[in-house]
């Protein structure tokens, strides 16, 4: 009778898993369906140091070209931590164009207000007010960035989110424009590459990007072009992080 009960609670489970499953990839395709995510959209991804777009990003990108976005970045840091500011620069440039951004739609901000470093708060109005002057000169319809805790609490993903949310909800950003925020997860879920998805699944709320094996290929070439972060943590990172392979987003 024990063994009945335990089939049960299983078929029960497995069940609610797989409805759980269609039910996100149903509300997946009507959201594209919907044109939230429309083709030709002008899209911009905002990150604060060079890597953060092949380490936390690589699937949005790639997903945003499937969809035929024409996707163009703002970095905010040159990545001077170490004074490897100017190598940083040239790596992020290869790497985008690994990733489908050519360097003419790359724009790195390299300036005193904004150093790379987790110990220096970065003001929020000042981020604010070059961020909405970029998305107006561009056009853009759609900001993709870091949520509230920035992936690795680091102060500087952070500050950008902060910027995001205060020009989204004191009405600043132009009619139509969009943002996007990747989803942060635990530091198990973080390190359990594709093991990740059923549980991605089940806590996207929006946008979920998931690459395919050629894709995540492409993703640690982009990776690879920052040669000077290429760490014995970092390769851990290439190999085991679900970021490199899953993305999930929520709008704001
Ligand atoms: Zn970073």
């Amino acid at each position: 009778m024990e063994a009945v009960g335990l089939l049960c609670v299983a078929a029960a489970v497995l069940a609610w898993g797989f409805f759980w499953v269609w039910d996100a990839s149903e509300r997946l395709k009507s959201r594209e369906q919907a044109g939230l995510l429309g083709a030709g959209s002008r899209t911009l991804l905002v990150i604060a140091h060079p890597d953060d777009e092949a380490m936390f990003f690589a699937p949005t990108v790639l997903g945003l070209a499937r969809l035929r976005h024409r996707v163009s970045l703002l970095c905010f840091s040159a990545g001077d931590y170490y004074n490897q500011g100017e190598t940083r620069k040239k790596e992020l440039l290869q790497s985008c164009d690994v990733l489908g951004i050519p360097p003419s739609s790359v724009m790195i901000i390299d300036n005193r207000d904004f150093p790379d470093d987790p110990g220096v708060q970065w003001d929020t109005g000042h981020v604010a007010s070059i961020l909405l002057q970029h998305i107006e000169a561009n056009g853009i319809n759609l900001v993709v960035t870091f949520d509230a805790w920035g992936v690795s609490g680091h102060s500087n993903h952070v500050a950008l989110h902060e910027a995001m949310r205060a020009l989204s909800s004191e009405g600043k950003l132009p009619e139509g424009c969009s943002v996007l925020t990747l989803q942060s997860v635990n530091v198990l879920r973080k390190y359990i590459s594709f093991l990740d998805l059923p549980l991605s699944l089940l806590h996207t709320q929006d946008v979920l990007f998931v690459l395919t094996s050629k894709e995540v290929a492409q993703a640690k070439r982009a990776m690879s072009c920052h040669r000077s972060q290429l760490l014995w943590f970092r390769r851990l990172y290439i190999l085991f992080s679900r970021y490199m392979r899953v993305n999930s987003l929520r709008f704001l």
